[in-house]
């Protein structure tokens, strides 16, 4: 019965893990704020607002999200 208990622990601590991973990976992609205005991560410069109202959780201006996702 310990094993089983043991094994029903670790299902419940990777269900766990995935879900803060899961939290943290929404933080990653979220804009830093500065002055109350949402900023490039890697810039920080402003990200404009329709570029924010389409893509509610981008954390990147246009030229650093096309560097981003080049590698
Ligand atoms: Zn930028």
């Amino acid at each position: 019965m310990a094993d089983i208990c043991d094994n029903a622990d670790s299902v419940i601590q990777q269900h766990l893990q995935a879900a803060l991973d899961a939290v943290h990976a929404v933080d990653d992609e979220a804009p830093i704020y500065i002055n109350g205005v949402a900023c490039c991560v890697d810039c920080e410069e402003p990200i404009p607002l329709a570029r924010l109202a389409a893509l509610p959780h981008c954390c990147r201006c246009v030229d650093c999200q096309e560097e981003y996702e080049e590698g």
